[in-house]
């Protein structure tokens, strides 16, 4: 299968799982998850229509922009992003997607500051409770948006969740439910800096349960590149 195929294949989908949930299809943004795949598969996602590109590691990101891989479509961070590695991204990305700490927004925030500019951010909410992710609590959220206008060069755009690894279909529901309350909860406060437009869920294995929960994106890798290839990844 091409590119091209498995992407319309992917709006398709999307479509349907919209339709079924009385949605409207265009409110939902297909995100190429493009990690480990060449500028050549990067071009040819966005030439299938992808809404925008999302990179996992710095060194990707900074490798196929000099390639001019992204050529027109917004670029996304979407990967846990050290602070010593900021500067390479803030500024380059119109969303960084996956602020996983207060330490992080913080360097995000500073490095914004000289830069002159306001980031778009989400922050990644660690849905499942898992000890080996990052990401905040989903009861931490509240409370730090409380102090959210100290951040003066970011903008929280939405959140985003990488829920636990899933064995049956359907599995995550609840998990994408939480998050769709969270980003309820969060509008009704109004807080400064702070407005919910994405909520960035669902990946190749379970976007059409996160569209049905009220997902504004899913960040998809594998069903549109077909399988990554770890091996290539080790030797490079
Ligand atoms: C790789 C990745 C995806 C896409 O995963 P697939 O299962 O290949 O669709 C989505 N989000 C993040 C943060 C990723 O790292």
């Amino acid at each position: 299968m091409s590119i091209a195929s498995n992407v319309s294949a992917i709006r398709a989908r999307m479509a349907g799982a919209a339709k079924a949930a009385g949605r409207d299809p265009g409110e939902i943004q297909l995100c190429a998850a493009t990690k480990m795949n060449d500028a050549d598969a990067v071009r040819q996602a966005i030439a299938a229509g992808v809404d925008c590109c999302g990179e996992n590691r710095v060194q990707e990101l900074v490798l196929k922009s000099s390639q001019n891989a992204y050529a027109g479509a917004p670029v996304h961070f979407i990967g846990h992003l050290q602070t010593n590695k900021v500067r390479q991204v803030v500024g380059h990305v119109d969303l960084i997607q996956s602020v996983d700490s207060a330490h992080l927004l913080q360097a995000i925030n500073a490095e914004a500051g000289k830069q002159s500019l306001i980031q778009n951010v989400l922050l990644e909410v660690n849905i499942g409770r898992e000890a080996s992710k990052g990401g905040f609590a989903p009861e931490e959220i509240l409370p730090f948006l409380e102090h959210i206008d100290e951040f003066r060069n970011i903008r929280v755009r939405g959140l985003m969740a990488i829920p636990p690894i899933s064995h049956h279909s359907g599995e995550n529901r609840k998990f994408f439910q939480e998050m769709l309350q969270l980003s309820v909860d969060i509008t009704e406060k109004k807080y400064d800096n702070v407005s919910m437009d994405c909520l960035s869920m669902g990946m190749s294995d379970d976007f059409e349960d996160a569209i049905a929960c009220g997902s504004t994106m899913i960040r998809v890798g594998t069903a549109i590149f077909g399988a990554r290839d770890y091996v290539k990844l080790h030797q490079t």
